[in-house]
């Protein structure tokens, strides 16, 4: 197995996530606790379950706990604008979006348009500014409940400051240099930071949990290392594996390289000229091997696609595999197949986002319930 790094600010290599498990010390997504999960919505799993897109959790256990003895949970998710959100991104939050139903709670959606300028040495606050607009209109169009949705950008939801300032006092220079690794050059509001991330994770009197990918991990490792001595249950995660970007298995999307990803906002004919161009698939280098020796599903970044959100029907999905192995299917159609299904959601996507523009006052949050 190849070497692989998993950090929040960077993905490498094929990653082994039983083997992340043991190095972030995190628990497996077990079938009894998705069977739980089951029950107490009483709804059929959807494939981010089924499939184990998410497949590790902190504390999840003690979450359907709360909600099975009454004292219910919240969710919490965020943000950080700095450019268009693409298909990996935006996976999380329909994984959320299920959770807030099935479960009736308040979500809460940090942008974290501060964190994105002090980290990112190119980008002016006016840009965070506006990539925390546009990116706010793709997570409304997920199609939230407003009544229960508060979304709050950093630089507007100053009351933030309050709630951080206690946390602050809590976590010392190497807590935080422990995630972060900060070194002499790091600006003094890059060390800040942690205690405005934590602070939605005490937004309720009720244990949080945060369903994200798995690199944001070590950022509630700070905030599970205090929290109890504020008064606060430490929070709970629900962890997903990365989206692989349309080039190859290995690392995950990124924003800065267009051909590795889909962008929420993309014409949907230039996306599936994307797809066509740059999407690696397990197939023989010609028609007749593939014919011959079929395909290798397991290394084709279609596949991946399909099996993590563009195909929820399991049996189709299973034909699929079956069909590619076989050799009775070409990539070409497989292609073709996938494309459709993006460019229908990207139509369905954005007429939800255009629509989300009058919809933005309703879900922001003032700090009032
Ligand atoms: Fe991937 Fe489909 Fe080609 Fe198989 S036939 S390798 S699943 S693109």
């Amino acid at each position: 197995m190849a070497e692989f790094k998993v950090t929040p600010w960077d993905v490498e290599g094929m990653v082994d996530y039983d083997k992340l498990i043991k190095e972030f010390g995190t628990q497996p997504l077990t079938d009894e606790l998705l069977e739980k999960t089951a029950v107490l919505t009483k709804s059929e799993l959807p494939l981010y379950f089924r499939r184990r897109f998410f497949f590790s959790h902190r504390d999840y256990d003690l979450v359907l706990k709360d909600y099975e003895e009454g004292r219910g949970f919240f969710l919490y998710t965020g943000r950080g604008p700095s450019g268009p959100m693409h298909i990996g991104h935006i996976i999380p939050f329909f994984a959320t979006k299920w959770l807030q139903e099935k479960f009736g709670v308040n979500l809460y959606v940090q942008i974290t348009d501060d964190e994105k300028f002090l980290f990112k040495p190119n980008l002016s606050f006016e840009d965070t500014k506006r990539w925390a607009y546009e990116n706010i209109l793709d997570i409304i169009a997920v199609g939230f409940d407003p009544d229960k949705t508060f979304i709050f950008q950093d630089s507007e939801f100053t009351k933030i400051y309050e709630m951080a300032i206690p946390i602050a006092k809590k976590v010392t220079y190497s807590m935080a240099k422990a995630v972060f690794g900060f070194t002499e050059q790091s600006k003094i509001g890059m060390i800040f930071y942690p205690a405005i991330q934590a602070a939605p994770t005490f937004f309720e009197k009720r244990r949080c949990l945060i369903p994200a990918a798995i690199d944001q991990d070590p950022y509630w490792r700070i905030q599970r290392d205090f929290a109890e001595s504020l008064g606060y249950y430490k929070t709970a995660a629900l962890h997903s594996k990365f989206v692989p970007p349309l080039t190859g298995l290995e690392g995950k999307m990124s924003a800065s390289k267009p051909e590795t990803a889909v962008y929420l906002t993309d014409d949907p004919e230039e996306a599936g000229k994307k797809i066509w161009k740059f999407a690696l698939t397990g197939g023989q280098p010609t028609v007749k091997e593939q014919r011959e020796k079929g395909g290798n599903p397991e290394k084709c970044v279609v596949f991946k696609w399909l099996e993590i959100f563009f195909e929820p029907d399991d049996k189709a999905l299973l034909e699929r595999y079956h069909a590619c192995k076989s050799g009775a299917l070409l990539c070409g159609e497989c292609k073709r197949y996938l494309i459709k299904k993006v460019q229908e959601f990207l139509k369905e996507h954005q007429k939800r986002r255009e629509k989300a523009k009058d919809e933005i006052e309703k879900f922001k949050y003032t700090g009032e319930l």
